[in-house]
């Protein structure tokens, strides 16, 4: 068996009845351990969570491994084989191995932005050694997106698989035990528990071999959280290095560059004050250089609208989120001044310290007793129940990608 340092990567073969890539990437890495190869390092990498053909995540894996590529690729043939929901419609397998690393460009635009199949096999026909595809063969865009792979930030999952009689039944645990979890680890990990909805926010609630996942700052901290739940037990558990939880989608809207299915920062100036629409969605236009952006906060981010629904007019925002639809959705908003909010009033007379009242359209303010006169109306300044800083979504609505606020305070600098 040879000895020598590869890339294998694999995308595409779960369904929303079942299956996870990142369970095959699992199995694969085990498999290939106990055949005394060594897994150096395995990656979970989330690519543009705007992509339509997502099962859930969209997620790829790469694992770096120090062995036999020929061996590992006929497993990991054999293994999508028998495991890749190949009947769904939707599930289209790729399976990559690589001696080289190649750039990171097409990892960056598969991050970012919508690739064709035809540009990862421009890459796979200049670096790969073997590739597969089934069907379609889609999931060779996030197999070669995730060997290509460099994390300029990164973070950590602990993934724990069910017994695999189990991947169709309810999962087992106590929520409490969760609870536990994060107060003992947190803000080294993050988005266990949900305080605002009193639930933990890290178990799947599809039928799929998750049963749960620790999302972390290192694989200490992933794990020391994850010994404390209680749950039924688990079959299979990795840790994975993962471009979760970095903002790695965002890209900074410039003015020109503004494309459906992108997701940006974008600072901007609010136009009018938000409202809320049927459905509780709530809305406001967004002035960014010489185009405006209609933003929502939609009713699953809860909490987060009380937020927006605290902006004003006028107030200057740095404002994350995935355009689609010709609307950004909002994962998050910097404040940079809260500034007293005026309010026009009817003037009250310097004389009578009586309410004026109009003295008809364009013709100013009347007080009714002494005739006093003023031109226009007076400014309320009333104090802001928000303050500068950011705001984002509870963590049962944030994207995998977005760098939660306990990850720590990013300063702006736009
Ligand atoms: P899971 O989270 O359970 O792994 P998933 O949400 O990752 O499922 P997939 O079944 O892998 O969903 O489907 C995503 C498909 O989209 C894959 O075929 C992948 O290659 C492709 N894809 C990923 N990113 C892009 C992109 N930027 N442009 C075009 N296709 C992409």
């Amino acid at each position: 068996m040879s000895d020598v340092l590869f890339y294998l990567g694999l995308d595409d073969t779960d369904a929303p009845e079942g299956m996870c890539t990142t369970w095959l990437g699992t199995l694969l890495a085990q498999t290939l351990q106990k055949s005394g190869m060594r897994v150096l390092e395995s990656r979970l990498v989330r690519l543009n969570p705007t992509i339509p053909y997502k099962t859930r995540g969209n997620a790829a894996i790469c694992l770096q491994i120090k062995g036999d590529p020929a061996y590992a690729f006929m497993v990991a043939c054999e293994m999508v084989s028998s495991h890749a929901v190949l009947s769904c419609q939707n599930t289209h397998p790729g399976i990559v191995v690589s001696l080289r690393k190649p750039p990171s460009d097409f990892y960056l635009k598969a991050v970012t932005d919508i690739c064709s199949i035809e540009e990862a096999k421009r890459i796979i026909s200049e670096y790969a050694l073997y590739h597969q595809e089934y069907k379609l063969g889609r999931g060779l865009i996030g197999a070669t997106a995730a060997i290509c792979s460099e994390f300029s930030d990164f973070t950590w999952e602990f993934l724990a698989y069910r017994k695999r009689d189990r991947f169709l039944v309810p999962r087992i645990f106590d929520a409490d035990s969760f609870f536990l979890s994060e107060e003992l680890t947190s803000p080294k990990t993050w988005d266990t528990w949900d305080y605002d909805e009193a639930r933990p926010v890290c178990i799947p609630h599809s039928p799929d071999p998750v049963l749960y996942g620790i999302r972390g700052d290192s694989p200490f901290s992933v794990a020391h959280a994850a010994s404390v739940i209680n749950s039924e037990p688990y079959d299979l558990f990795h840790i994975w290095k993962t471009n979760q939880g970095t903002d790695a989608h965002l890209v900074l809207f410039t003015g020109d560059n503004l494309h459906e299915g992108v997701s940006y920062f974008m600072k901007g100036t609010v136009l009018e004050d938000p409202v809320t629409k049927e459905g509780g969605h709530v809305s406001f236009r967004l002035q960014v250089e010489s185009s405006t952006i209609l933003c929502m906060a939609f009713e699953p981010t809860k909490k987060f609208r009380d937020y927006v629904r605290l902006l004003r007019k006028g107030d200057v925002i740095l404002a994350a989120g995935s355009f689609l639809r010709d609307t950004l959705n909002l994962e998050k908003f910097f404040l940079y001044s809260a500034e007293p909010y005026a309010i026009k009033k009817v003037p009250v007379c310097p004389v009578c310290n009586k309410r004026m009242t109009s003295a008809g359209s364009g013709k100013g303010y009347k007080c009714r007793s002494c005739g006093h006169r003023e031109r226009t109306y007076e400014n309320e300044y009333q104090d802001r129940a928000i303050s500068q800083g950011w705001y984002e979504v509870p963590p049962g609505s944030r994207r995998h990608l977005s760098r939660p606020l306990k990850r720590g305070f990013v300063s702006p600098d736009l």
